[in-house]
């Protein structure tokens, strides 16, 4: 879908292409100098930071291994279960490694905060955390996160690796859905 085109079911863009690959490409290059001497291993967390893995690990210059986890904390509404569980584990041991979870969006932080304790368990070197978007309620957890995109206000968005029920992932931009998109 175009940017000029949003038919009925998206409501307003909040980040567009062209913003979401500078900023990018400026993160890209504080972690360029912060991992200068440093074997920087990135894992992302699925799906949604599928978009953001692809355009950060290709933005940056270090040398860089990726892997994936898998956890569920939204089930495919909108709402958080408060609960994580892993799908999908990483293949490799971090034991030794300094580790940058890539994220797509913080929002309660609550994913977050238990991925960061679950790897922090795992004997990594040192463990950060970029976030491409990160909600207001992000702050009252206690989420340290070294590298954030942009700060979003206390809406759902889609788009860009984030979805609505699996749907929207990719649109190469985010926006807000219309009242009609989560009615079908
Ligand atoms: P948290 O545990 O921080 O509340 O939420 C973490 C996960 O929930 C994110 O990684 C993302 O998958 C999902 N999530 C949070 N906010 C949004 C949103 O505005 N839109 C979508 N599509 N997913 C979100
Ligand atoms: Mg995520
Ligand atoms: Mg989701």
């Amino acid at each position: 879908m175009d940017e000029n085109d949003l038919g009925t079911k998206l409501d307003r863009i909040v980040l567009t292409e062209k913003e979401i690959r500078d900023r990018i490409h400026e993160l890209a290059a504080e972690i360029d100098r912060d991992y200068a001497d440093r074997d920087l291993l990135l894992v992302g967390v699925l799906k949604g930071a599928v978009m953001v893995m692809a355009d950060l690990s290709r933005a940056l210059h270090v040398p860089v291994t990726v892997d994936f986890m898998a956890v569920s904390s939204y089930g495919s509404g909108r709402r958080s279960s408060g609960v994580v569980r892993i799908l999908k584990d990483l293949d490799e041991s971090i034991e030794g490694r300094h580790v940058l979870v890539v994220e797509d969006i913080i929002d309660s932080g609550l994913t977050l905060s238990w991925l960061v304790a679950n790897l922090r368990s795992r004997g990594p070197a040192s463990v950060e955390v970029f976030a491409l978007m990160r909600k207001p309620d992000a702050l009252v957890a206690d989420v340290d996160v070294r590298y954030v995109g942009f700060d979003l206000p206390r809406e759902f968005v889609v788009g860009y690796g984030l979805d609505y029920a699996e749907r929207y992932r990719n649109l190469p931009f985010v926006a807000t859905l219309t009242s009609e998109a989560y009615d079908g």
